[in-house]
């Protein structure tokens, strides 16, 4: 592809406003830093810089320009991350330009997915059945529009022929999620169902919930698409992709079971909330709301067991560094029948009155003894890794339950296996400090590229990982890509060497020369070539060859470190 082209398709692609439409950011120093969807993590190790137009995880290492952010986070080749930023900046690539990659599982099965969500769109219209019942239980057709809701037809094959007939191959079906298999046949999975489309957290549908319409013993009332390649149980939240920004502004969220309980709050301007999916609230779901809010609202059924698994959840969210709170509704309550009876001023109150999971289960006229529900605390309180929270959390147990933080902290410590261990532990003195200096400010200006590229040779770095980026540019870098950082990003695959890039072009280093960093690198070489020879003439004594080869460094040592000393003194 013409370079030029993917230069304006950059220019015209922000870094930072892209990466905010996947994770919010927030303006540090020169910086931009947020949570980081490459790893496991409740903590900003993201940072993304405007002026270069790059990111870097500090926690994973994942560094890269707006196109690689793109590409891995949708897992899609660079040419397909090209031309959906293309597309984002109403740049048309020209028809000579066009290459159809050959289109990889998961994007066959997303179109898959898309054409699915509107064949049991269209369905749906057609059913007055299904129509009248969404009017029964008080759901507006605006809802059932905005979140794609769909019916999925009587009948064993109809999906499949659909399918079929718009050439998509069985063996793809086959793996869709979408269809069951009797003894080598495919049928239809979802029948006679009303479908609710479930998205990712950038809006592509990846599986499909489907509700029975009449009760019925003999079947589930909700059925999910099983694990595919698009989605993994527990991963997603239901509801997300319409409400992650509302939750970064308001800046908590209202966490439900069910699909009826969202569409509940949904309609009722509660659009701060998201659904579990029908699963308990996983580790997975409380990493990627934690991207947009540290703070969370379980609203789950009033019964006793509702409250035994809002319980649950508050206190995984707890574990993850999250402050969460208990909303209580009646005992014969959901959220979506106590909106309806009561409306949203009321569920407004009931969120004022919420109390954190430490004072709910505090105050909780349960059956479980007080020593228990410290000890539950104090398990949770183990697994955070900051240890400030810690402290500041126990301080908050010892507050509701009376009991004095000393004891809590010998309780604490009698119990707990020493594990922060290692998390903090600094990582291993560098050896040559100066090879990462002179790459840090060859990076930074095309001069110091330059001169670096003449003078050295990869033999002038002692560490492995700077002699292989050594080599990676001087091989493929310009002077032109070291004034635009994010250019020399762009076909970068080796994931160790961007990180590593990354790495080096957000530090600062105002205060270094590089010419004089440069002449260090060149000492430290004599020196190592000095070692060397003198090891190789305590084993041939008599080669005079050998001794030559050692007055020719050492005369250059003299001559580069007086220069070195002069060149300081004035
Ligand atoms: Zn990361």
């Amino acid at each position: 592809m013409d370079k030029n082209l993917i230069e304006e398709i950059r220019r015209s692609n922000d870094i930072v406003d892209v990466v905010q439409e996947y994770v919010p950011l927030k303006k540090v120093g020169t910086n931009w830093r947020g949570i980081c969807p490459f790893h496991n993590d409740t903590h900003p190790s993201l940072y993304v810089s405007q002026p270069k137009q790059i990111f870097k995880c500090f926690a994973c290492g994942k560094a890269g320009n707006v196109f690689t952010f793109v590409q891995e986070y949708e897992k899609m080749s660079f040419y397909e991350a090209v031309k959906k930023l293309a597309q984002r900046a109403g740049i048309v690539i020209p028809e000579k330009e066009r290459i159809s990659p050959a289109s990889t599982k998961r994007s066959q099965l997303l179109r898959i997915y898309t054409e699915t969500r509107d064949f049991f769109t269209n369905q749906l219209m057609k059913q007055k059945e299904v129509l009248s019942y969404l009017q029964n239980r008080a759901i507006s057709p605006e809802t059932a529009k905005t979140l794609e809701l769909g019916y999925a037809p009587e009948g064993e094959k109809i999906l499949l022929n659909y399918l079929l007939d718009k050439g998509y191959s069985v063996d793809l079906l086959k793996d869709s999620g979408l269809f069951g298999n009797y003894s080598g046949n495919l049928v239809d999975f979802f029948r006679n169902r009303l479908m609710f489309p479930i998205h990712n957290s950038i809006g592509e549908v990846v599986a499909f919930g489907g509700r029975i319409l009449e009760e019925n013993e003999n079947v589930g009332k909700y059925v999910n698409t099983p694990g595919t390649e698009l989605y993994t149980k527990g991963k997603e939240l239901y509801g997300f992709f319409k409400t992650k920004y509302e939750i970064s502004k308001i800046g908590y969220a209202l966490i439900c079971e069910g699909y009826f309980d969202f569409l509940r709050l949904y309609e009722n301007g509660f659009q701060n909330a998201v659904a579990s999916l029908g699963t308990s609230l996983t580790e997975d779901q409380i990493y990627l709301l934690a991207r947009y809010t540290n703070k969370v609202y379980m609203l789950y059924d009033g019964d006793a067991a509702g409250i035994k698994s809002a319980q649950r959840a508050a206190l995984l969210c707890l574990s993850k560094g999250l402050d969460a709170s208990i909303i209580e509704l009646p005992e014969k309550d959901d959220p979506d029948s106590f909106l309806l009876e009561n409306g949203p001023e009321a569920l407004q109150e009931r969120i004022a009155a919420a109390k954190d999971v430490i004072h709910f289960m505090a105050e909780a006229k349960s059956k479980t003894p007080l020593m228990e529900r410290i000890d539950q605390l104090l398990d949770t309180v183990r697994s955070i890794k900051d240890p400030i929270k810690r402290e500041l959390i126990v301080k908050d147990i010892s507050e509701a339950f009376n009991v004095s933080t000393r004891s809590l902290f010998s309780k604490l410590h009698r119990t707990s296996v020493v594990e922060t261990e290692g998390l903090y532990s600094t990582p291993a003195l560098e050896e040559y400090p100066e090879e990462r200096q002179l790459l840090i400010l060859a990076l930074k200006d095309p001069d110091n590229f330059n001169l670096l590229a003449q003078d050295l040779s990869p033999d002038y770095f002692n560490n492995k990982r700077y002699k292989e980026l050594f080599k990676y540019l001087v091989n493929n870098a310009s002077a032109n890509m070291i004034s635009e950082p994010a250019q020399l990003l762009d076909l970068m695959e080796n994931q160790e060497l961007r990180g590593l890039v990354g790495d080096f072009l957000f530090e600062e280093m105002q205060d270094l020369d590089f010419m004089s960093v440069l002449e260090q690198v060149k000492i430290r070489k004599i020196q190592r070539d000095l070692r060397d020879i003198d090891r190789r003439i305590m084993a041939e004594p008599e080669n005079k060859t050998l001794l030559k080869e050692k007055s020719k460094l050492v005369a250059l040592y003299r001559q580069m470190t007086s220069k070195v000393v002069h060149k300081d003194l004035t």
